[in-house]
């Protein structure tokens, strides 16, 4: 079947191959010259011809003029139709079109087999995030069936829904490190966007396309990589739809709204090499539809929407219950439903293109002690690691540990303020250790960790043995 295509195809070029030799003469647009004198022309857009001595200068001239500093956008654009094409591939192949997209296509996209299985990919999370054992579950779940879908390009055939997310949980609880560890070890580009910084196209700030070239760039501007990538697109809940308002809503309802297609799956024109769209950067065109979306987000008040339902259901009729029942809930959250999420102010068109909803877990104290030492890159490690290279053993003892889980608990930004609260206690031994060359150990105390103290320094050979961190 395809080769009698192409076959069509083939013949259907050569044909307009012949037609083009009958064409009338071709004269240089900028020396004038004619095809026989000067050689093949080049063609450009609105029937324009350009021999390649004359491109060669052009190029040639502004190479040195870039180089010089002296480049002047007006002498690119004496040149015909320069700003709406990518020159260099004029120059180097005047290849049909059509061919190079068949040679894409051909290409294989993913390895089904090189897709580990859910029960690895929550493995190998579980060696870099604590807790969240729900949220990981239905990660990795989701994200196999998206890349096995993609490796066998059937979404398509059967019209399978994509595996976008939206991820529920306070800040600082892992959802962004989730998501970089899971691109991580899908070795798949990731573009990690702010939905407060999106607005609608036209307005100030960047339009949501924009999320697309930044995966282009997580993906050194090779198309079909990001067409396999993961974006991420923190603080959803900032776009909910605002409520009671006359004003036009540019960053609200109207980005999700813009937001649609994106999800769904469309063609997006971004440019190769830069940010914005204008003259200068040429565009290429990224299909969304095997791009994976994950949205999180805070959603606060949203437990204060679940309540409200939940008493309202509570209090009628048969199986009447107390009203506060719901009060001190800690897994309010995760009774969630679509419904909740839509009087928060998330349009169903928009929810209904994130069928994955699932919630994540606030930090306990216990837990951050556990992300303190634990994870494979802990931040414990890492400063075990700085001073080892000087040959001092950082340790922590148990109490000092709790200290910090509980200031960083009283911060309110789950696991982020950890590394700001070590940072603020290391800076002194980081600074004074290296001075001594007698010192062997130091053992960080919950007292000194308090204030009502200081660490314990040991000299060489007066080392104590403590548990390893991560034990
Ligand atoms: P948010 O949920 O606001 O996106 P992040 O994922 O950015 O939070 O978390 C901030 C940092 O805290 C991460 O870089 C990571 O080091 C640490 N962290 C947060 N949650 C966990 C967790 N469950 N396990 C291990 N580290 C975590």
């Amino acid at each position: 079947m395809t080769d009698d295509f192409d076959k069509t195809d083939l013949q259907t070029e050569d044909e307009a191959e012949d037609k083009k030799t009958s064409d009338p003469m071709k004269f240089c647009f900028l020396c004038r010259r004619s095809e026989e004198q000067a050689g093949k022309m080049i063609e450009l857009p609105n029937n324009i011809h350009i021999c390649s001595d004359c491109m060669q200068k052009s190029f040639d001239s502004m190479n040195q003029q870039m180089s010089t500093g002296k480049f002047n956008i007006s002498d690119l654009m004496n040149m015909p139709g320069v700003s709406m094409i990518d020159l260099s591939s004029l120059r180097s192949a005047p290849a049909p079109k059509k061919e190079k997209k068949k040679k894409e296509k051909t290409q294989p996209v993913l390895d089904l087999k090189k897709i580990p299985a859910p029960h690895k990919i929550k493995a190998t999370l579980d060696e870099y995030v604590i807790g969240q054992e729900y949220a990981k579950k239905v990660m990795s779940v989701a994200v196999y069936n998206h890349y096995k879908r993609v490796a066998t390009d059937t979404m398509d055939e059967i019209d399978i829904e994509k595996s976008n997310m939206l991820m529920i949980g306070p800040t600082g609880c892992g959802k962004t490190y989730l998501v970089k560890t899971l691109a991580k070890l899908l070795d798949v580009p990731l573009a990690i966007a702010d939905a407060t910084s999106l607005t609608e196209a036209g307005y100030i700030g960047d339009d949501i396309e924009s999320v697309v070239s930044k995966l282009l760039a997580a993906a050194d501007n090779d198309v079909e990589k990001a067409e396999h990538g993961i974006i991420f697109i923190d603080e959803i809940d900032k776009i909910a739809k605002k409520k009671n308002t006359n004003q036009r809503d540019v960053s609200g309802e109207a980005v999700q709204q813009g937001m649609l297609k994106l999800l769904e799956g469309s063609e997006v024109e971004v440019p190769v090499g830069a940010n914005s769209k204008n003259a200068m950067v040429p565009l290429t065109t990224v299909n969304t539809r095997n791009i994976l979306f994950i949205c999180g987000g805070a959603f606060p008040d949203l437990e204060n929407i679940i309540k409200e339902r939940l008493n309202k259901q509570a209090s009628i009729g048969f199986y009447a219950d107390l009203k506060d029942k719901y009060d001190n809930d800690p897994l309010l959250l995760e009774k969630v439903t679509v419904d909740d999420l839509r009087t928060f102010g998330m349009i169903p068109e928009f929810l209904g293109r994130l069928p994955v909803i699932f919630t994540l877990d606030g930090l306990t104290e216990e837990m951050l002690v556990k992300i303190l030492r634990e994870p494979k890159n802990a931040i414990l490690k890492q400063y075990q690691k700085l001073l080892a290279l000087d040959e001092v053993k950082l340790e922590f003892d148990d109490d000092a540990l709790k200290a910090i889980a509980e200031k960083a608990m009283e911060k309110k930004t789950g696991a982020r303020a950890l590394r700001a609260i070590l940072e603020q206690y290391m800076l002194d031994i980081m600074y004074e250790i290296p001075k001594d060359d007698s010192i062997g150990q130091v053992i960080i105390t919950g007292a000194y960790i308090r204030g009502n103290g200081g660490p314990r320094i040991l000299l060489r050979g007066q080392e104590v043995p403590m548990l390893e961190c991560g034990s």
